[in-house]
């Protein structure tokens, strides 16, 4: 295939073997671990855990990546698009209340097939960076029941810096846009699970409060009243942080706070993590 299915454009040419865009990822769809997972928000996570489906690669491939093996290495098992479907059969069936595709992005055609093969009942989490086409987000239609896009940056420098891309505030702006055009409302069920909707993430880098209440203030502007959004304090560095003197230690609680602070100034609807979240125990084991 000839791939432009994120807003890097690579237009490069993905083969069984090879991949020669900026993600490195062939044509086959690639996963990293499929198990449940508890650590979501309780509106995704709730008490059985939601279905974790996360894929190797990434179309930002953040310095400080929490699953750095995943996203930059690449680490993983190739699996087509019917055996991904029975494993959702299979994920379903141990009760998790969601289903939720971690950065999918670059496999999303194969990810439609599988759910043109079988889609589950419960309700399908796409979980993102932010950093996504809109071409590529309208092919999702119908299929998705719940955006969980990350807005990682107001300040595109940083964002270019730590991500190496370009006008991430401006792209992720849009990407969200599209996602509440097509699922414009939240619903939460009886069971306290989110059933459709937009949940907007941002994990606080530590001394980057003044990037963190940018973004506070864009979603305010944007998307206030149609998203919630889920202010994250977990930060470890990790992956190649250690080589930025800014983002090399976990956040302290002044910085949260602060954040936190503006969160409630702005009286965004929503969730706040615990700063004790933010430990490496809580990485996942990338063992398929
Ligand atoms: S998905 Fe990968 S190959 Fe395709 S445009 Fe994005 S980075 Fe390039």
């Amino acid at each position: 295939m000839i791939c432009n299915l994120c807003p890097r454009k690579c237009n490069a040419h993905r083969s069984i073997t090879s991949g020669s865009g900026f993600c490195k990822c062939t044509d086959q769809m690639k996963i990293a671990r499929i198990a449940p997972h508890y650590w979501e928000e309780p509106l995704i996570s709730g008490k059985n855990g939601c279905g974790a489906v996360f894929f190797s690669g990434c179309t930002l491939n953040c310095v400080y990546c929490q699953n750095y093996e995943i996203s930059n290495e690449n680490k993983g098992k190739y699996i087509s698009p019917k055996e991904l479907a029975k494993m959702l059969l299979e994920l379903e069936s141990t009760g998790v209340h969601t289903i939720e595709f971690v950065t999918a992005t670059m496999y999303v055609d194969k990810l439609i097939e599988t759910l043109k093969i079988y889609k589950p009942s419960v309700p399908l989490v796409y979980n993102s960076s932010g950093f996504e086409d809109v071409e590529t987000l309208r092919k999702l239609e119908g299929y998705i029941d719940i955006y969980l896009p990350d807005f990682k940056y107001s300040d595109d420098k940083l964002a270019k810096r730590l991500s190496n891309c370009d006008n991430y505030s401006d792209i992720a702006k849009n990407a969200i846009k599209e996602m509440l055009r097509q699922q414009p409302k939240v619903e939460i069920g009886d069971n306290e699970i989110m059933q459709k909707g937009v949940l907007i993430r941002h994990l606080v880098l530590p001394s980057h409060t003044k990037n963190s209440i940018g973004v506070l203030n864009i979603i305010k502007d944007e998307f206030l009243d149609k998203a919630l959004v889920s202010l994250m304090g977990q930060y470890v560095p990790y992956g190649k942080a250690n080589e930025h003197s800014d983002i090399n230690r976990k956040i302290t609680k002044r910085e949260y706070n602060k954040v936190l602070d503006e969160l409630l100034r702005l009286e965004l609807d929503g969730f706040a993590q615990e700063l004790k979240a933010a430990d490496k125990s809580y990485i996942p084991s990338w063992d398929f």
